[in-house]
């Protein structure tokens, strides 16, 4: 099968055609976001130029296309994790929102004192601060799997920390700081033997991996639109119709409800339950839209060309002088993150920047991680389908050359 045609797909993108600082981007955080393809903002703008109008309330033409649209993207987000339902598909603000829903009714159903979650050393803050929250309201204990000096997970550790006390384990599939893709088959398993229901934080899998919720299990998966080249202020928590069932809502509102008197509220059903108030309708169509050009794409291809792109750039930035990648885990997808001597992460930006390259520095929200390297941060590239081999070559180039004027 031939490969991705990586000039036509670049095309699509229009922010990707232009300069910065006089230089052509080379965009490598998307990480923190990816950019959109023309039909993703063309689906945004179409919901507001031909049907925009509230969904779930109206018996008028409008608002009936305007739910249908809505209802369709649920199920293109249901045949791309391969959900059994679709009601099993809650459209959040995105991965922290997901995330936030599940620990905040699972503390309130739950979590007591004696209880305790396990999370890991290489989580985000939103994968963190939601369950310390969670703990100091209901009493529960929080739990780490450490990691070793290559950023990959203990798993023996990790057996070990399950007993009765755990409640749930909540983990990401890959690191956004490092790159590693977790053995998240086994930590599953290994909950489930014990009962213990698994969140994953996909955040910086979905765009990469090809995830099949009815194989791996995982009791609750999160991810944000706006890193699978949807819009912000998009998401997804996927969660099993058994979980969701069991958990009480998490806000309460218009929609939510099947009926109300001041004495009692009965609770709509899944998805609605979850979903509280007028949510980000054209987003979520448009986030829709960006799994279809992803599909269309062809998962396979992107994974493909992808694991080229960065097997490259380790091979190539391995070759710097006094580099140090912090994470350098055997499986790896998406970012990549390194020091060069003693340069400050914040300056080697800088000067990369000036050369059109698009980096991030910094912690990556991931502070406790920081801490166990004793880092202040890192330079993190972080690559897309719609990278190449000589983007590669002038961020290598870039990081020789800023070195050269810093050391
Ligand atoms: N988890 C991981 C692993 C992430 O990379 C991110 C975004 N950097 C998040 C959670 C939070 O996503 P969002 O800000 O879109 O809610």
């Amino acid at each position: 099968t031939a490969g991705l045609d990586v000039m036509q797909i670049r095309k699509d993108f229009p922010i990707l055609q232009q300069k910065v600082h006089g230089k052509p981007l080379v965009y490598l955080d998307n990480g923190a976001t990816t950019q959109k393809p023309q039909v993703v903002i063309d689906a945004e703008a179409r919901y507001y130029e031909v049907y925009n109008s509230n969904v779930h309330r109206g018996v008028h033409h409008l608002s009936q296309v305007a739910t249908d649209a809505y209802e369709k993207a649920r199920h293109i987000v249901a045949g791309y994790i391969n959900a059994a339902h679709s009601h099993e598909i809650i459209f959040t603000k995105g991965t922290t929102d997901g995330i936030n829903l599940v620990a905040n009714t699972m503390s309130r159903r739950f979590l007591k004192a004696g209880d305790s979650v396990i999370i890991s050393s290489m989580e985000h803050h939103s994968n963190i601060v939601p369950w310390q929250m969670a703990c100091e309201e209901s009493g529960a204990t929080l739990k780490v799997i450490p990691i070793n000096e290559r950023g990959e997970l203990l798993m023996d550790a990790f057996e070990a920390m399950l007993d009765d006390s755990v409640k749930i384990v909540a983990v990401t599939y890959v690191s956004n700081t490092m790159g590693t893709i977790n053995p998240v088959q086994d930590i599953i398993t290994l909950a489930h033997a014990r009962n213990i229901p698994v969140l994953l934080d996909a955040a910086q899998a979905i765009q990469h991996i090809s995830i099949d919720v009815q194989a791996l299990q995982p009791d609750f998966l999160a991810f944000s639109g706006h890193k699978i080249y949807g819009p912000t202020g998009t998401g997804v928590l996927y969660g099993t119709t058994e979980w969701l069932q069991k958990l009480p809502p998490y806000q309460g509102g218009g929609d939510m409800i099947k009926t109300v008197t001041f004495a009692k509220t009965i609770y709509n059903e899944l998805p609605y339950k979850f979903e509280a108030g007028t949510p980000n309708i054209a987003g979520s169509i448009a986030m829709g839209t960006a799994i279809e050009y992803l599909q269309k794409t062809g998962i396979d291809k992107i994974q493909h060309w992808e694991e080229q792109l960065l097997t490259y750039a380790m091979q190539e930035l391995r070759q710097i002088d006094g580099i140090r990648f912090i994470g350098d885990a055997a499986n790896r997808s998406g970012a990549i993150s390194f020091l060069v001597h003693n340069i400050h992460p914040f300056d080697m930006g800088e000067l990369l920047d000036q050369q059109g390259i698009a980096v991030r520095t910094g912690h990556h929200c991931t502070e406790p991680l920081m801490d166990l390297f004793k880092i202040p941060g890192t330079v993190r590239a972080s690559l897309s389908f719609y990278n190449t081999m000589e983007e590669i070559d002038k961020l290598v180039a870039g990081v020789k050359r800023a070195a050269s004027m810093l050391l």
